[in-house]
C-alpha cells in the first residue's frame, strides 16, 4: 500500500517544497552560523548602506552593493564577515528593504511595503510599466500604461482642462496624493501606431485596475 504522503507528493506538482524555516546551521561555515544565530539588529540607512547592532554592543555599517563592512574581520583579515551575511540574510527573509528601496506607505493599495527610495512611492504589486493594460474605473475603457510618473495628482496639470488631475472632474474619489500615470487609448490612431505616436491621459493611479501578474486573455 503506498503512503499517503507520497500519493500527495508525487500526484500534486503544485504543492509547496517542503524545507526547514533555517539552515541546519551545524553545516554552515562558522560565520555563517553566527550570522543566522546571533543576536543582532539590522537598521537600513539608506543608499544600499545597513548599520548592523552587534552582541557586543559595538554598531558597524554594511554597504551590501560593495559587499563590505567596516569590522575588523572585513577591514583587517578580509573575510566575509557575520554583518555582511546577516544584512544578505535579512534582505533575502524580507526584513529589511533590498539596496534602493525603504519602508514606507504604497500610493497605490495604501499599505506598508518596499518602495523605491526615489521615484513613486509605489510597491512591487502595484508597480506598473509601459506596455501593461489596465481598466478605467469610471469608463471601464482598456488602456495601456505609457510611464508611472513621480509627480501626484495635485501636482500634475491638465492644461486643456485648466485644472489639475486631481481636481478633473471625473478624479474626484481618488486621493490628491496618488501618483499619475500617463495612458494611451489602444485605439486612438492608427492600429500600428507605436505608444510614443499616441495621445497621453494622466490618471491618478488607483483610478486604474491593474490584472494581477498572468497570462493575457
Ligand atoms: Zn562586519
Ligand atoms: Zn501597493
Amino acid at each position: 500500500m503506498t503512503h499517503p504522503e507520497h500519493t500527495a507528493a508525487s500526484s500534486d506538482s503544485a504543492a509547496p517544497r517542503r524545507r526547514p524555516l533555517a539552515p541546519d546551521t551545524a553545516r554552515l561555515e562558522a560565520r555563517s552560523a553566527r550570522a543566522w544565530t546571533e543576536p543582532m539588529a539590522v537598521r537600513p540607512l539608506g543608499g544600499g548602506c545597513y548599520a548592523v547592532d552587534g552582541a557586543s554592543g559595538a554598531t558597524y555599517t554594511v554597504a551590501l552593493p560593495d559587499g563590505d563592512c567596516d569590522c575588523p574581520d572585513r577591514r583587517f583579515r578580509g573575510e566575509r564577515c557575520k554583518h555582511l551575511r546577516r544584512v544578505a540574510v535579512e534582505v533575502t527573509e524580507g526584513r529589511v528593504p533590498p539596496p534602493g528601496q525603504r519602508r514606507g506607505r504604497c500610493a497605490g493599495c495604501r499599505r506598508e511595503a518596499f518602495v523605491p527610495e526615489d521615484g513613486p512611492a509605489v510597491c512591487g504589486d502595484c508597480w506598473v510599466e509601459r506596455g501593461d493594460r489596465a481598466t478605467d474605473r469610471e469608463t471601464g475603457d482598456s488602456v495601456v500604461v505609457y510611464r508611472l510618473t513621480d509627480e501626484t495628482a495635485a501636482e500634475r496639470a491638465v492644461p486643456a482642462a485648466d485644472c489639475t488631475v486631481a481636481d478633473y472632474p471625473a478624479n474626484d474619489g481618488y486621493p490628491d496624493d496618488d501618483p499619475v500615470v500617463e495612458v494611451v487609448y489602444p485605439f486612438d490612431g492608427a492600429p500600428d501606431a507605436d505608444l510614443d505616436d499616441r495621445r497621453r491621459y494622466a490618471f491618478p493611479l488607483s483610478r486604474l485596475v491593474i490584472p494581477a501578474e498572468g497570462p493575457a486573455v
